[in-house]
């Protein structure tokens, strides 16, 4: 797609420091590396997130990021890894191409600063949802 960043390091209109490529799915170093050895697992077809992905380019995208996050470990040195994707504007995503951020994980002060709000859980609520979003996935 015109003027998609990620379009353009896929047909090579600008550079990418590349680790991965297939028919399919293309790896690159992220530029900010916030932590040493970030990189994008991204699909070669233009798709905005995975809310607008189908079955087929996910399966395609997501069976590479084992083997990718392995490698990842064993050339940083990293101890652990976490895998981030953002979608739409209010949960981070700027690069409206679907990329999977992987994010090798070194010690606490690594740049990377991950914290969920713990709650007490309303059993009673969770049920409640979950059988709202269970007739969701059904329909
Ligand atoms: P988002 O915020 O959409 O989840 O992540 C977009 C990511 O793309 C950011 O981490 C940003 O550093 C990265 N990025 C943006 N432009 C480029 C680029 O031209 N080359 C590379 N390698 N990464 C980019
Ligand atoms: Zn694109």
């Amino acid at each position: 797609m015109e003027n998609c960043i990620f379009c353009q390091i896929v047909n090579g209109s600008i550079p990418a420091s590349k680790i991965y490529e297939d028919e399919h799915v293309l790896a690159f170093l992220d530029i900010t590396q916030v932590t040493k050895g970030h990189t994008l697992v991204i699909p070669k077809k233009h798709v905005r997130n995975v809310l607008e992905m189908d079955s087929q380019t996910a399966q395609e995208l997501f069976s590479h990021i084992p083997e990718i996050s392995r490698a990842l470990l064993k050339a940083t040195q990293a101890n652990g890894l976490n895998i981030i994707n953002n979608n739409e504007e209010i949960a981070g995503q700027t690069v409206f191409h679907a990329h999977i951020h992987l994010l090798p994980r070194f010690d606490e002060k690594d740049g990377l600063d991950i914290q969920f709000t713990t709650n007490q859980p309303d059993f009673d609520a969770l049920n409640t949802l979950s059988e709202t979003i269970k007739k969701e996935i059904l329909s």
